[in-house]
């Protein structure tokens, strides 16, 4: 790869993708975004849409690469992946098709589920254990467990 982001650049497109997430919990939806970026520029944005637009697809993951819009494969080969939290499978199967080489990871503290898979398929990752991402994370578990559990397919007394 012929980009390889500064570490001032994944703090700072880490924050984006925080950002994302915040804004997400402000508007009352789960708190977990990303942001898709190519030799220092962001892609696309996203953050979790289950709650906003009612989709069950639209992870942070999932909605930063949407937002994108049609990208030519070399595209996703030069590019990195922040995302708050730790993908789940349906977000790595995205990464995968993509072949997305590096993904830098807010916290798995609360959540994780494929990291296994993606280190075995070359995918870097990079897991930050940022504060503001686990604080996040944690207000939603415990102030909206539903929610939560609706998003990872799981039932309440599940989790
Ligand atoms: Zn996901």
């Amino acid at each position: 790869m012929a980009w390889q982001p500064t570490p001032e650049e994944d703090e700072r497109f880490l924050n984006a993708a925080i950002e994302q997430a915040q804004q997400s919990w402000d508007e009352g939806g789960i708190p977990i975004g990303a942001v898709l970026v190519s030799y220092g520029k962001i892609l696309g944005a996203g953050h979790n849409c289950r709650v906003q637009t009612g989709s069950p697809i639209l992870h942070g993951e999932t909605s930063a690469i949407q937002n994108a819009g049609r990208l030519r494969a070399s595209t996703y080969r030069e590019s990195v992946l922040y995302t708050t939290l730790s993908p789940c499978i349906m977000c790595t199967g995205t990464v995968l098709l993509y072949e997305i080489p590096r993904i830098v990871i807010g916290e798995n503290k609360t959540f994780s589920m494929a990291e296994d898979l993606l280190r075995e398929r070359g995918v870097a990752l990079d897991v930050r254990q940022d504060p503001r991402c686990i604080a996040l994370m944690e207000r939603m578990i415990r102030e909206k467990p539903q929610l939560w559990s609706e998003d990872i397919g799981v039932e309440e007394n599940e989790l």
